[in-house]
Protein backbone atom coordinates (compact mmCIF):
# COMPACT_ATOMS: atom_id res chain seq x y z
CA UNK A 1 0.00 0.00 0.00
CA UNK A 2 1.28 3.50 -1.03
CA UNK A 3 0.98 5.59 1.93
CA UNK A 4 0.78 9.99 1.91
CA UNK A 5 2.19 12.91 2.67
CA UNK A 6 -0.57 14.83 4.99
CA UNK A 7 -0.43 18.62 3.89
CA UNK A 8 -3.18 21.21 4.88
CA UNK A 9 -5.23 18.29 5.68
CA UNK A 10 -5.01 16.52 2.51
CA UNK A 11 -3.20 13.44 1.23
CA UNK A 12 -0.78 14.13 -1.40
CA UNK A 13 0.84 11.02 -3.44
CA UNK A 14 5.01 12.16 -4.46
CA UNK A 15 6.60 10.66 -7.64
CA UNK A 16 8.79 8.83 -5.92
CA UNK A 17 8.43 5.92 -2.83
CA UNK A 18 10.61 4.07 -0.44
CA UNK A 19 9.70 0.09 0.62
CA UNK A 20 9.28 -0.39 4.33
CA UNK A 21 10.01 -3.68 5.32
CA UNK A 22 9.02 -5.97 8.48
CA UNK A 23 12.39 -6.07 10.18
CA UNK A 24 11.33 -9.66 11.10
CA UNK A 25 10.72 -11.24 7.67
CA UNK A 26 12.15 -8.65 5.55
CA UNK A 27 8.40 -8.24 3.63
CA UNK A 28 7.41 -4.93 2.57
CA UNK A 29 4.91 -3.60 4.74
CA UNK A 30 3.83 -0.65 2.58
CA UNK A 31 5.63 2.30 0.97
CA UNK A 32 6.83 5.87 2.06
CA UNK A 33 5.74 8.67 0.33
CA UNK A 34 9.21 10.55 -0.35
CA UNK A 35 8.73 13.94 0.66
CA UNK A 36 10.96 17.13 -1.53
CA UNK A 37 12.13 19.79 -0.24
CA UNK A 38 8.83 21.66 -2.17
CA UNK A 39 6.33 19.30 -0.44
CA UNK A 40 8.27 20.91 2.56
CA UNK A 41 7.68 24.22 2.02
CA UNK A 42 3.93 23.51 1.40
CA UNK A 43 3.71 21.90 4.62
CA UNK A 44 5.26 24.97 6.25
CA UNK A 45 3.59 27.22 4.61
CA UNK A 46 0.23 25.01 5.88
CA UNK A 47 1.21 25.28 9.22
CA UNK A 48 1.81 29.71 9.08
CA UNK A 49 -1.75 30.23 7.52
CA UNK A 50 -3.31 27.48 10.29
CA UNK A 51 -1.16 29.35 13.02
CA UNK A 52 -3.78 32.65 12.65
CA UNK A 53 -6.26 31.00 13.71
CA UNK A 54 -4.90 28.46 15.81
CA UNK A 55 -3.01 30.60 18.29
CA UNK A 56 -5.68 32.10 19.09
CA UNK A 57 -8.40 29.78 19.58
CA UNK A 58 -9.89 29.73 23.14
CA UNK A 59 -7.58 27.25 25.33
CA UNK A 60 -10.14 25.08 25.94
CA UNK A 61 -11.32 24.12 22.45
CA UNK A 62 -7.58 22.68 21.61
CA UNK A 63 -8.07 21.25 25.03
CA UNK A 64 -10.78 19.53 23.61
CA UNK A 65 -9.40 18.65 20.72
CA UNK A 66 -6.70 16.50 22.07
CA UNK A 67 -8.58 14.72 24.17
CA UNK A 68 -10.80 14.04 20.96
CA UNK A 69 -7.23 13.04 19.32
CA UNK A 70 -6.94 10.73 22.41
CA UNK A 71 -9.93 8.81 21.84
CA UNK A 72 -9.39 8.34 17.99
CA UNK A 73 -6.34 7.16 18.86
CA UNK A 74 -8.24 4.53 21.49
CA UNK A 75 -10.64 3.77 18.50
CA UNK A 76 -8.00 3.17 15.84
CA UNK A 77 -5.30 1.31 18.70
CA UNK A 78 -5.47 -2.44 17.69
CA UNK A 79 -5.09 -0.95 13.66
CA UNK A 80 -1.72 1.36 15.04
CA UNK A 81 -0.36 -1.61 17.19
CA UNK A 82 -0.47 -4.11 14.37
CA UNK A 83 0.99 -1.38 12.14
CA UNK A 84 3.28 0.07 14.55
CA UNK A 85 5.03 -4.15 15.14
CA UNK A 86 5.02 -4.57 11.30
CA UNK A 87 7.45 -1.58 10.83
CA UNK A 88 8.78 -1.38 13.67
CA UNK A 89 8.96 -4.80 14.54
CA UNK A 90 8.54 -4.72 18.56
CA UNK A 91 5.98 -7.54 19.65
CA UNK A 92 2.86 -6.93 19.99
CA UNK A 93 2.47 -8.11 24.01
CA UNK A 94 3.99 -7.01 26.89
CA UNK A 95 5.93 -3.41 26.65
CA UNK A 96 5.50 -3.98 23.33
CA UNK A 97 3.30 -1.97 20.30
CA UNK A 98 -0.01 -2.51 22.00
CA UNK A 99 1.83 -0.94 24.86
CA UNK A 100 2.73 1.83 22.69
CA UNK A 101 -0.64 2.67 21.28
CA UNK A 102 -2.03 2.80 25.22
CA UNK A 103 0.47 4.95 26.11
CA UNK A 104 0.22 7.64 22.96
CA UNK A 105 -3.91 7.87 24.29
CA UNK A 106 -2.63 7.91 27.94
CA UNK A 107 -0.04 10.86 27.03
CA UNK A 108 -2.21 12.64 24.92
CA UNK A 109 -5.05 12.73 27.77
CA UNK A 110 -2.67 13.75 30.29
CA UNK A 111 -1.19 16.56 27.94
CA UNK A 112 -4.53 18.02 27.43
CA UNK A 113 -5.21 18.25 30.96
CA UNK A 114 -2.14 20.54 31.39
CA UNK A 115 -2.47 24.31 31.66
CA UNK A 116 -0.07 27.21 31.65
CA UNK A 117 -1.91 29.80 33.61
CA UNK A 118 -0.88 33.27 33.39
CA UNK A 119 1.34 34.06 36.94
CA UNK A 120 1.29 37.43 38.06
CA UNK A 121 4.52 38.58 39.21
CA UNK A 122 3.80 41.63 40.93
CA UNK A 123 -0.16 43.39 42.20
CA UNK A 124 0.66 45.56 44.09
CA UNK A 125 0.30 49.97 43.82
CA UNK A 126 3.99 50.31 42.23
CA UNK A 127 1.80 48.33 39.00
CA UNK A 128 1.13 44.69 38.12
CA UNK A 129 3.18 42.25 36.27
CA UNK A 130 2.04 39.04 34.33
CA UNK A 131 3.66 36.03 32.75
CA UNK A 132 2.13 35.13 29.62
CA UNK A 133 3.05 32.16 27.50
CA UNK A 134 2.20 32.23 24.28
CA UNK A 135 2.68 29.92 21.15
CA UNK A 136 5.81 30.03 19.25
CA UNK A 137 4.53 29.14 15.57
CA UNK A 138 5.69 26.47 13.24
CA UNK A 139 7.35 23.68 14.73
CA UNK A 140 9.31 21.04 13.04
CA UNK A 141 9.76 17.64 14.29
CA UNK A 142 12.09 14.89 13.53
CA UNK A 143 11.46 11.75 15.13
CA UNK A 144 13.52 8.09 15.42
CA UNK A 145 12.46 4.37 14.85
CA UNK A 146 12.53 3.10 18.10
CA UNK A 147 9.00 4.29 19.72
CA UNK A 148 7.32 5.75 16.09
CA UNK A 149 4.09 6.62 17.34
CA UNK A 150 4.39 7.37 21.08
CA UNK A 151 7.93 9.86 20.28
CA UNK A 152 5.91 11.26 17.52
CA UNK A 153 2.45 12.44 20.08
CA UNK A 154 5.52 13.81 22.50
CA UNK A 155 6.47 16.52 19.83
CA UNK A 156 2.70 16.76 18.40
CA UNK A 157 0.45 16.88 21.17
CA UNK A 158 2.26 19.44 23.56
CA UNK A 159 2.85 21.44 20.34
CA UNK A 160 -0.52 21.79 19.34
CA UNK A 161 -2.16 21.62 22.80
CA UNK A 162 0.07 25.55 23.17
CA UNK A 163 -1.61 27.05 19.89
CA UNK A 164 1.66 25.93 17.72
CA UNK A 165 1.49 24.07 14.24
CA UNK A 166 3.42 21.61 12.99
CA UNK A 167 5.31 19.84 10.26
CA UNK A 168 6.54 16.00 11.28
CA UNK A 169 9.19 13.77 9.31
CA UNK A 170 9.59 10.55 11.29
CA UNK A 171 11.93 8.31 10.74
CA UNK A 172 12.80 6.75 7.13
CA UNK A 173 12.55 3.41 8.69
CA UNK A 174 8.98 3.34 10.67
CA UNK A 175 6.83 6.40 9.14
CA UNK A 176 3.75 4.70 8.46
CA UNK A 177 2.36 4.64 12.06
CA UNK A 178 3.00 8.62 12.14
CA UNK A 179 1.53 9.43 9.10
CA UNK A 180 -1.79 6.97 9.94
CA UNK A 181 -1.96 9.06 13.33
CA UNK A 182 -1.49 12.09 11.62
CA UNK A 183 -4.32 11.54 9.64
CA UNK A 184 -6.70 10.44 12.58
CA UNK A 185 -5.63 13.63 14.06
CA UNK A 186 -6.67 15.71 10.94
CA UNK A 187 -10.53 14.27 11.21
CA UNK A 188 -10.44 16.63 14.68
CA UNK A 189 -8.06 19.00 13.66
CA UNK A 190 -8.37 22.46 11.34
CA UNK A 191 -6.41 21.94 8.18
CA UNK A 192 -2.42 22.42 8.29
CA UNK A 193 -2.08 22.41 12.28
CA UNK A 194 -0.93 18.73 11.77
CA UNK A 195 1.01 18.35 8.91
CA UNK A 196 3.50 15.39 7.86
CA UNK A 197 5.93 14.87 5.36
CA UNK A 198 8.27 11.52 5.26
CA UNK A 199 11.24 11.31 3.53
CA UNK A 200 14.59 10.71 3.28
CA UNK A 201 16.95 11.97 6.43
CA UNK A 202 18.41 14.91 3.55
CA UNK A 203 14.63 16.53 4.14
CA UNK A 204 15.69 16.65 8.15
CA UNK A 205 18.60 18.78 7.25
CA UNK A 206 16.16 20.81 4.80
CA UNK A 207 13.72 21.61 7.81
CA UNK A 208 16.04 21.80 10.42
CA UNK A 209 17.29 25.19 8.17
CA UNK A 210 14.35 26.25 7.34
CA UNK A 211 13.36 29.64 7.37
CA UNK A 212 9.35 29.38 8.24
CA UNK A 213 10.24 27.13 11.33
CA UNK A 214 10.27 28.56 14.53
CA UNK A 215 11.60 25.56 16.97
CA UNK A 216 12.73 22.34 16.36
CA UNK A 217 11.82 19.55 18.15
CA UNK A 218 13.85 16.26 17.69
CA UNK A 219 14.62 12.96 19.19
CA UNK A 220 17.24 10.61 17.73
CA UNK A 221 21.32 10.46 18.25
CA UNK A 222 23.36 12.72 19.89
CA UNK A 223 25.68 12.98 16.22
CA UNK A 224 22.52 14.13 14.18
CA UNK A 225 21.37 16.65 17.27
CA UNK A 226 24.49 18.47 16.82
CA UNK A 227 23.84 18.82 13.40
CA UNK A 228 20.31 19.91 13.77
CA UNK A 229 21.93 22.53 16.40
CA UNK A 230 24.40 23.86 13.87
CA UNK A 231 21.26 24.26 10.95
CA UNK A 232 18.80 26.07 13.47
CA UNK A 233 21.75 28.85 14.43
CA UNK A 234 21.10 30.79 11.07
CA UNK A 235 17.67 31.69 12.04
CA UNK A 236 18.07 31.04 16.31
CA UNK A 237 15.18 28.21 16.00
CA UNK A 238 14.13 27.20 19.83
CA UNK A 239 15.38 23.79 20.12
CA UNK A 240 14.14 20.70 22.34
CA UNK A 241 16.57 17.83 21.55
CA UNK A 242 16.10 14.69 23.26
CA UNK A 243 19.26 12.51 22.25
CA UNK A 244 21.67 9.64 23.06
CA UNK A 245 21.81 8.12 26.57
CA UNK A 246 24.70 5.24 27.67
CA UNK A 247 22.77 5.10 30.98
CA UNK A 248 24.72 3.58 34.10
CA UNK A 249 23.31 1.57 36.93
CA UNK A 250 24.96 0.55 40.03
CA UNK A 251 24.14 -2.20 42.33
CA UNK A 252 25.14 -2.03 45.80
CA UNK A 253 26.54 -4.83 47.80
CA UNK A 254 23.47 -5.35 50.09
CA UNK A 255 21.08 -5.62 46.72
CA UNK A 256 19.27 -8.94 46.60
CA UNK A 257 20.24 -10.16 43.38
CA UNK A 258 17.18 -12.79 42.39
CA UNK A 259 14.74 -10.09 43.56
CA UNK A 260 16.28 -7.16 41.48
CA UNK A 261 17.08 -9.25 38.34
CA UNK A 262 12.94 -8.66 36.53
CA UNK A 263 13.49 -5.18 36.94
CA UNK A 264 17.07 -5.07 35.74
CA UNK A 265 16.32 -7.03 32.65
CA UNK A 266 13.39 -5.42 31.66
CA UNK A 267 15.19 -1.79 32.43
CA UNK A 268 17.95 -3.20 29.92
CA UNK A 269 15.94 -4.63 27.56
CA UNK A 270 12.40 -3.35 26.87
CA UNK A 271 11.72 -2.52 23.40
CA UNK A 272 15.36 -5.04 22.94
CA UNK A 273 17.30 -1.85 24.78
CA UNK A 274 16.55 0.10 21.48
CA UNK A 275 15.51 3.19 24.01
CA UNK A 276 17.04 6.08 25.24
CA UNK A 277 16.59 5.34 28.71
CA UNK A 278 17.61 1.92 29.03
CA UNK A 279 19.77 0.62 31.26
CA UNK A 280 23.26 0.32 29.48
CA UNK A 281 26.44 -0.34 31.67
CA UNK A 282 25.58 -2.22 34.61
CA UNK A 283 28.26 -1.98 37.88
CA UNK A 284 27.92 -4.63 39.98
CA UNK A 285 30.03 -5.04 43.36
CA UNK A 286 32.62 -8.09 43.31
CA UNK A 287 30.64 -9.81 46.98
CA UNK A 288 27.41 -10.30 44.38
CA UNK A 289 29.07 -9.90 41.23
CA UNK A 290 28.22 -13.54 40.20
CA UNK A 291 24.79 -13.70 41.88
CA UNK A 292 23.19 -11.20 39.82
CA UNK A 293 24.64 -12.33 36.91
CA UNK A 294 23.11 -15.74 36.62
CA UNK A 295 20.00 -14.49 38.54
CA UNK A 296 19.83 -12.12 35.08
CA UNK A 297 20.88 -15.33 32.89
CA UNK A 298 18.15 -16.97 34.39
CA UNK A 299 15.66 -14.34 33.93
CA UNK A 300 16.43 -13.58 30.49
CA UNK A 301 16.00 -17.48 29.21
CA UNK A 302 12.09 -16.91 30.16
CA UNK A 303 11.12 -14.52 27.72
CA UNK A 304 10.74 -15.47 24.23
CA UNK A 305 12.04 -13.56 21.53
CA UNK A 306 10.44 -13.39 18.16
CA UNK A 307 8.16 -12.63 15.17
CA UNK A 308 6.32 -9.63 16.90
CA UNK A 309 2.89 -10.79 15.11
CA UNK A 310 3.37 -13.64 17.44
CA UNK A 311 1.50 -13.07 20.81
CA UNK A 312 3.65 -15.28 22.45
CA UNK A 313 6.80 -13.28 22.34
CA UNK A 314 7.60 -10.49 24.64
CA UNK A 315 11.03 -9.70 22.25
CA UNK A 316 11.38 -8.41 18.61
CA UNK A 317 14.57 -8.15 16.52
CA UNK A 318 16.84 -5.62 15.90
CA UNK A 319 14.81 -2.60 13.94
CA UNK A 320 17.00 -2.72 11.01
CA UNK A 321 20.40 -3.76 9.32
CA UNK A 322 22.80 -0.60 10.31
CA UNK A 323 21.59 -1.49 14.22
CA UNK A 324 21.88 -5.24 13.64
CA UNK A 325 25.40 -4.37 12.59
CA UNK A 326 26.71 -1.97 15.26
CA UNK A 327 25.61 -4.44 17.72
CA UNK A 328 27.35 -7.43 16.11
CA UNK A 329 30.33 -5.28 16.52
CA UNK A 330 30.32 -4.39 19.66
CA UNK A 331 29.77 -7.72 21.10
CA UNK A 332 32.93 -9.01 18.82
CA UNK A 333 35.12 -6.14 20.05
CA UNK A 334 34.21 -7.06 23.86
CA UNK A 335 35.11 -10.77 22.97
CA UNK A 336 38.02 -9.78 21.74
CA UNK A 337 38.95 -7.53 24.96
CA UNK A 338 38.24 -10.64 27.16
CA UNK A 339 34.78 -9.97 27.43
CA UNK A 340 33.28 -13.32 28.90
CA UNK A 341 29.55 -14.10 27.20
CA UNK A 342 27.04 -15.60 29.56
CA UNK A 343 24.38 -15.99 27.25
CA UNK A 344 23.81 -15.27 23.55
CA UNK A 345 26.62 -13.52 22.22
CA UNK A 346 25.99 -14.00 18.44
CA UNK A 347 23.61 -13.27 15.92
CA UNK A 348 21.06 -16.18 15.75
CA UNK A 349 20.92 -16.48 11.87
CA UNK A 350 18.00 -17.12 9.64
CA UNK A 351 15.49 -14.34 8.15
CA UNK A 352 14.86 -10.70 10.40
CA UNK A 353 17.65 -9.10 12.38
CA UNK A 354 17.33 -11.42 15.45
CA UNK A 355 20.13 -11.18 18.18
CA UNK A 356 19.79 -13.03 21.27
CA UNK A 357 19.99 -11.26 24.62
CA UNK A 358 23.44 -10.97 25.33
CA UNK A 359 25.24 -10.47 28.86
CA UNK A 360 28.80 -9.48 28.78
CA UNK A 361 30.73 -9.98 31.97
CA UNK A 362 34.20 -9.12 32.72
CA UNK A 363 34.22 -5.85 30.52
CA UNK A 364 35.28 -2.38 31.20
CA UNK A 365 35.59 1.04 30.26
CA UNK A 366 37.84 1.56 27.05
CA UNK A 367 35.49 -1.34 24.99
CA UNK A 368 32.91 0.85 23.06
CA UNK A 369 30.36 -2.07 24.42
CA UNK A 370 30.79 0.39 27.37
CA UNK A 371 31.67 3.31 26.68
CA UNK A 372 29.12 4.56 23.57
CA UNK A 373 25.34 3.67 23.14
CA UNK A 374 24.71 -0.01 21.84
CA UNK A 375 21.05 0.35 21.32
CA UNK A 376 20.21 -3.20 20.89
CA UNK A 377 19.67 -6.56 22.91
CA UNK A 378 22.98 -6.55 24.87
CA UNK A 379 23.95 -5.26 28.30
CA UNK A 380 27.93 -5.10 29.73
CA UNK A 381 28.25 -5.89 33.44
CA UNK A 382 30.94 -4.22 34.84
CA UNK A 383 32.54 -5.57 38.63
CA UNK A 384 33.45 -3.06 40.97
CA UNK A 385 34.46 -3.10 44.98
CA UNK A 386 34.65 0.49 45.83
CA UNK A 387 31.08 2.15 45.44
CA UNK A 388 32.95 5.81 45.48
CA UNK A 389 34.87 4.15 42.27
CA UNK A 390 31.94 3.02 40.92
CA UNK A 391 29.78 6.20 40.84
CA UNK A 392 33.01 8.14 39.47
CA UNK A 393 33.22 5.50 36.47
CA UNK A 394 29.36 6.21 35.56
CA UNK A 395 29.41 9.61 35.40
CA UNK A 396 32.70 9.43 33.17
CA UNK A 397 30.67 9.43 30.33
CA UNK A 398 29.70 12.56 27.71
CA UNK A 399 26.24 11.50 28.03
CA UNK A 400 23.56 11.72 30.96
CA UNK A 401 19.95 11.12 30.22
CA UNK A 402 18.85 8.48 33.05
CA UNK A 403 20.86 6.64 35.73
CA UNK A 404 19.76 3.94 38.66
CA UNK A 405 20.97 2.74 41.74
CA UNK A 406 19.87 -0.91 42.98
CA UNK A 407 19.71 -1.33 47.13
CA UNK A 408 17.96 -2.73 49.90
CA UNK A 409 18.45 0.81 51.93
CA UNK A 410 16.46 2.66 49.69
CA UNK A 411 17.82 6.26 51.92
CA UNK A 412 21.44 5.33 51.03
CA UNK A 413 20.50 4.43 46.89
CA UNK A 414 18.54 7.58 46.87
CA UNK A 415 21.28 9.69 47.87
CA UNK A 416 23.56 8.21 45.66
CA UNK A 417 21.45 8.41 42.50
CA UNK A 418 21.21 12.24 43.10
CA UNK A 419 25.26 12.21 42.90
CA UNK A 420 24.74 10.72 39.10
CA UNK A 421 24.80 12.78 35.95
CA UNK A 422 21.89 12.53 34.50
CA UNK A 423 18.52 13.69 33.96
CA UNK A 424 16.96 11.25 35.52
CA UNK A 425 17.37 9.17 38.71
CA UNK A 426 16.08 5.84 39.31
CA UNK A 427 16.04 3.97 42.92
CA UNK A 428 15.58 -0.01 42.15
CA UNK A 429 14.04 0.34 38.97
CA UNK A 430 15.16 1.86 35.62
CA UNK A 431 13.57 3.78 32.67
CA UNK A 432 9.93 4.53 34.14
CA UNK A 433 8.70 7.97 32.81
CA UNK A 434 5.12 9.31 33.28
CA UNK A 435 3.64 12.19 31.58
CA UNK A 436 3.34 14.62 34.72
CA UNK A 437 7.18 14.46 35.30
CA UNK A 438 9.98 16.24 33.09
CA UNK A 439 12.26 13.86 31.59
CA UNK A 440 15.19 15.38 29.48
CA UNK A 441 18.92 15.03 29.12
CA UNK A 442 21.70 16.67 30.58
CA UNK A 443 25.62 16.91 29.25
CA UNK A 444 25.37 15.53 25.52
CA UNK A 445 22.34 13.52 25.82
CA UNK A 446 20.01 17.01 25.12
CA UNK A 447 18.75 19.99 26.03
CA UNK A 448 15.39 20.82 27.55
CA UNK A 449 12.83 18.42 28.71
CA UNK A 450 9.65 17.29 27.81
CA UNK A 451 6.28 16.44 29.80
CA UNK A 452 4.51 17.92 32.47
CA UNK A 453 4.24 22.04 32.24
CA UNK A 454 7.42 22.25 31.97
CA UNK A 455 7.79 20.57 28.98
CA UNK A 456 4.91 22.01 27.79
CA UNK A 457 6.70 25.66 28.66
CA UNK A 458 9.19 24.41 25.52
CA UNK A 459 6.59 25.07 22.88
CA UNK A 460 6.03 28.66 24.36
CA UNK A 461 7.64 31.97 24.61
CA UNK A 462 7.07 34.59 27.14
CA UNK A 463 5.52 37.90 27.39
CA UNK A 464 6.26 39.65 30.28
CA UNK A 465 3.44 42.41 30.03
CA UNK A 466 3.45 45.43 32.86
CA UNK A 467 -0.09 46.58 33.16
P1 LIG B 1 19.03 9.24 14.06
O1 LIG B 1 19.63 10.45 14.67
O2 LIG B 1 19.83 8.44 13.11
O3 LIG B 1 17.71 9.62 13.26
C1 LIG B 1 16.64 10.30 13.88
C2 LIG B 1 15.91 11.13 12.85
O4 LIG B 1 16.78 12.13 12.35
C3 LIG B 1 15.38 10.37 11.65
O5 LIG B 1 14.07 10.84 11.37
C4 LIG B 1 16.35 10.76 10.56
O6 LIG B 1 15.77 10.71 9.26
C5 LIG B 1 16.69 12.17 10.94
N1 LIG B 1 17.97 12.68 10.42
C6 LIG B 1 19.07 11.99 10.04
N2 LIG B 1 20.06 12.84 9.66
C7 LIG B 1 19.57 14.08 9.80
C8 LIG B 1 20.12 15.39 9.62
N3 LIG B 1 21.36 15.58 9.18
N4 LIG B 1 19.35 16.45 9.91
C9 LIG B 1 18.10 16.28 10.39
N5 LIG B 1 17.52 15.08 10.57
C10 LIG B 1 18.24 13.99 10.29
O7 LIG B 1 18.52 8.38 15.29
P2 LIG B 1 17.82 6.95 15.26
O8 LIG B 1 18.85 5.95 14.86
O9 LIG B 1 16.54 7.02 14.49
O10 LIG B 1 17.42 6.75 16.78
C11 LIG B 1 18.29 6.20 17.72
C12 LIG B 1 18.87 7.26 18.62
O11 LIG B 1 17.82 8.06 19.17
C13 LIG B 1 19.61 6.70 19.81
O12 LIG B 1 20.81 7.42 20.02
C14 LIG B 1 18.67 6.97 20.98
O13 LIG B 1 19.28 7.05 22.23
C15 LIG B 1 18.04 8.23 20.56
N6 LIG B 1 16.76 8.43 21.24
C16 LIG B 1 16.69 9.35 22.24
C17 LIG B 1 15.50 9.51 22.94
C18 LIG B 1 15.39 10.50 24.05
O14 LIG B 1 14.29 10.85 24.44
N7 LIG B 1 16.48 11.02 24.58
C19 LIG B 1 14.39 8.75 22.60
C20 LIG B 1 14.50 7.81 21.58
C21 LIG B 1 15.69 7.67 20.90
Amino acid sequence: MDYALIINGTARKTADYADVKNPSTFEVVGRMPLGTPQDLDDAVAAAAEAFKTWSVTPDAERQAACHAIAAKIEAHAEELAQLITAEQGKQLNGLGSRFEVGGTAFWTHSTADLQLPVEVIQDNEQGRIELHRKAIGVIGSITPWNWPMLIGSWHLIPAVRTGNTIVIKPSPYTPLSTIRMVELMNEVLPPGVVNCVSGADSLGAVMSAHPGISKMVFTGSTATGRKIMASAAPTLKRLTLELGGNDAGVVLPDADPKAIAPGLFWGAFINGGQTCAALKRLYVHDSIYDAVCDALVEFAATVPMGDGRDESNQLGPIQNEMQFKRVCALVNEAKQAGGRILCGGAPRGGNGYFYPITFVADVQEGTRLVDEEQFGPVLPIIRYTDVEDAMRRANDNPLGLGGSVWSSDVSKAKQLVQRLECGTGWVNKHGGIQPNAPFGGIKQSGIGVEFGPEGLKEYTVTQTVYC
